[in-house]
C-alpha cells in the first residue's frame, strides 16, 4: 500500500459489499478472496460509481487497477447495452501492464455477457481491428497500436462512456502524450475520464489533466515527501505585505541558488515587486498573463540564459515552464489550491536536482496553507529568520485539522460566500486574471 496516513486519520476501511456492486462482480471478488478494498479502492470506488472525473496518484501495488474496474464494468453491466461498440477503453504505458489489467478484467467479467479485448503492438493486427468492430465492451490498449488501427476506417468509441489512463506519468514519459491526446479526440465528448498515475507532481500529468477531465476529483495517495524527497518545503511567518518584501528580498540575497522562481497570485503584486528587488542590485525580471507572446519569449530567453536569475511570476509561468537549474521556489502568497502548490513546486528540483520551497504565509493566509498541507499531507517545515522576526508566531490555538480555532480568516469568510465548484483547471490558466473560481478538494 502507498497510502500512509496515520493511523488516527485513516478511515475504517468498509467491505465491498459497501459499494453495492453487480452481483457478477461481487461473486468474482470473493471467488477471487478479495473481501476489503486498499485505500485507493475505497476513496476511487464511490467517486467513479457516481460518475465522476477524477485524478488519482496511486502507485502499483496499491490495487488502483480494481479501484478503476470494479466502477466502471458495474456500470456496464448496470446499463446492459451490447451494442454499442466499445463503451469503457483503459490506455496503458506497457504491454506487460496491459495484459495484467486484461487478465484481471476477465476473471471480473467470467460469467458475464460482456467481452474485453487487449490491442497491444506485437499481436496480431487482423484480429484487433476485429476487436474493435465486434462491440467489445472493454478495450486495454497502448496508444501506439490503438492510434494505428483508428487511422483505417472504424471509429469504435463514438459511444465510449468511460476513458481510463492508467499510469498516466509512466506513459507520457515513454513519449505518448500526442498519440493520447488523438485517441481522446476519437472518444466520445460525454465520456467519463479517469485519469492514474504514481505520482501528481509531474507537470506533465497535470496539464494532460487540464485537456482531458476537465472537471475533475482528486484523490491523493502519496505524501509530498514520498513524490518529492530532493525537495524542502519551508513556511516563513510574516506580519503583512511590507513584512514578506523584506522577507523576500533577504532570502533573495541570502540563499544559495542558480535560479529563483518568484510566484504571486496577482498580475500587479508580481509587478510590484520586481523593482525593489532590482533597486537592490538583484537580477529580477517580471512575468505574467498580460505580455504578449514576443515579450514573454524574450523574458523567458534572458531568464533561460541566466542574464537575470529571478523570474517573479503569475502562476500561468507555473505551466509547462522547464527550466533548467531552478533550485529555488518563493510563494509570496499562499497558492490558491494544493494543485497550484504542486504546480508551482514542479519548476524547482526537477530530473532529482535537490530544491528549496518557501510560502511566505500572513495570519490571513494560515488556514489556506493548513489545507494545502493536509491536502498534500505534508507539515511544511518551519522556518524563523532572526533578523527579520516578525510578530505573527501562528494562531494560538489549533484545531486536529491545522486550522486556527476562533474567528475565521478573511480568506475562510470569503470562501464560504463563493458557491463551491470542482477544480477546473481549464479556469486555472486565467489565474492573474479578474474572474477565478475556488478549487474544491477532498480531504487529504
Ligand atoms: P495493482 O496496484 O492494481 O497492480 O494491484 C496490486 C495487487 O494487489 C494485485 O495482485 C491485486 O490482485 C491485489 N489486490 C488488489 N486489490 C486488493 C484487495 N482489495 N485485497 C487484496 N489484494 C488486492
Amino acid at each position: 500500500m502507498t497510502d500512509t496516513l496515520p493511523a488516527e486519520q485513516a478511515p475504517a476501511l468498509a467491505d465491498f459489499s459497501s459499494f453495492n456492486l453487480h452481483s457478477i462482480l461481487a461473486q468474482a471478488l470473493a471467488k477471487n478472496g478479495f473481501e476489503k478494498p486498499t485505500q485507493v479502492q475505497q476513496r476511487a470506488i464511490p467517486t467513479i460509481l457516481a460518475r465522476q472525473n477524477l485524478l488519482v496518484s496511486a502507485k502499483t501495488g496499491s490495487g488502483k487497477t480494481l479501484a478503476f474496474l470494479l466502477p466502471t464494468l458495474h456500470h456496464l453491466l448496470v446499463n446492459a447495452n451490447y451494442y454499442a461498440g466499445t463503451r469503457a477503453l483503459v490506455l496503458v504505458p506497457t504491454r506487460e501492464l496491459g495484459q495484467q489489467i486484461y487478465l484481471q478484467c476477465q476473471q471480473l467479467l467470467d460469467g458475464s455477457p460482456l467481452k474485453a479485448g487487449l490491442i497491444t503492438g506485437g499481436e496480431d493486427f487482423k484480429k484487433q481491428q476485429t476487436l474493435l468492430r465486434r462491440n467489445t465492451a472493454v478495450i486495454i490498449a497502448t496508444p501506439g497500436r490503438l492510434l494505428e488501427l483508428l487511422t483505417l476506417d472504424v471509429a469504435p468509441f463514438e459511444n465510449l462512456e468511460t476513458l481510463i489512463l492508467d499510469e498516466a506519468d509512466r506513459m507520457l514519459d515513454m513519449g505518448f502524450s500526442e498519440d493520447v491526446l488523438t485517441i481522446a479526440k476519437h472518444c466520445s465528448e460525454q465520456r467519463q475520464s479517469l485519469l492514474f498515475s504514481a505520482t501528481l507532481t509531474h507537470a506533465g500529468v497535470l496539464k494532460m489533466a487540464d485537456k482531458l477531465l476537465k472537471r475533475f476529483e482528486l484523490i491523493a495517495l502519496n505524501t509530498l515527501r514520498d513524490e518529492l524527497p530532493h525537495i524542502e518545503q519551508q513556511i516563513v511567518l510574516t506580519d503583512d505585505t511590507a513584512h514578506k518584501q523584506k522577507v523576500l528580498a533577504w532570502l533573495l540575497e541570502n540563499e544559495t541558488y542558480t535560479k529563483a522562481l518568484v510566484f504571486s497570485n496577482s498580475r500587479l503584486q508580481a509587478s510590484a515587486l520586481c523593482d525593489p528587488l532590482r533597486d537592490k542590485g538583484l537580477r529580477a525580471i517580471v512575468l505574467h498573463g498580460e505580455m504578449d507572446q514576443k515579450e514573454r519569449q524574450r523574458v523567458m530567453k534572458l531568464f533561460r540564459d541566466g542574464v537575470v536569475n529571478i523570474l517573479v511570476a503569475t502562476d500561468l509561468a507555473a505551466r509547462g515552464l522547464d527550466i533548467k537549474d531552478i533550485n529555488l521556489v518563493i510563494n509570496f502568497e499562499v497558492p490558491r489550491n494544493g494543485i497550484n502548490y504542486l504546480h508551482r513546486i514542479g519548476r524547482t528540483g526537477r530530473s532529482d536536482e535537490t530544491g528549496l520551497t518557501i510560502t511566505l504565509v500572513k495570519h490571513t493566509e494560515w488556514n489556506l496553507m493548513a489545507s494545502i498541507e493536509r491536502f498534500l499531507r505534508q507539515n511544511f517545515i518551519r522556518r524563523k529568520i532572526d533578523e527579520l522576526a516578525g510578530k505573527f508566531q501562528g494562531p494560538k490555538k489549533l484545531k486536529a485539522s491545522g486550522k486556527s480555532v476562533g474567528g475565521k480568516t478573511k480568506v475562510e469568510a470569503k470562501k464560504e460566500k463563493a458557491p463551491k465548484i470542482k477544480v477546473r483547471h481549464r479556469d486555472q490558466k486565467n489565474i492573474g486574471k479578474r474572474r477565478v473560481p475556488k478549487a474544491k478538494e477532498p480531504e487529504a
